[in-house]
């Protein structure tokens, strides 16, 4: 995104709100690829909280919800893993 304050407007030159939601759901399915499965059995049958959490482009994200998984290993999404 690049802001031209020429003449004192404020003009967002190249955002395309379309473009960035498909980057987010990309990026969003990316992350949810790789943090699918339990890390101690490999399980991707496990409960889960559903807390919102926002994404922002080119930021760190880690989803803080909760699983529980049915081989007693408990934790955050941010510690499944893509597959064992
Ligand atoms: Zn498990």
């Amino acid at each position: 995104m690049r802001i031209n304050r020429q003449d004192g407007t404020v003009q967002i030159l190249d955002y395309d709100p379309a473009e960035n939601r498909k980057k987010i759901a990309e990026a969003k399915r990316a992350y949810y690829d790789a943090h699918k499965y339990c890390p101690k059995c490999g399980n991707k049958n496990h409960g889960q909280t559903y807390m919102a959490c926002i994404f922002h482009l080119g930021e760190p994200f880690a989803d803080e919800n909760r699983f529980d998984c049915s081989c007693g290993h408990s934790g955050i999404v941010d510690e499944l893993v893509a597959g064992l």
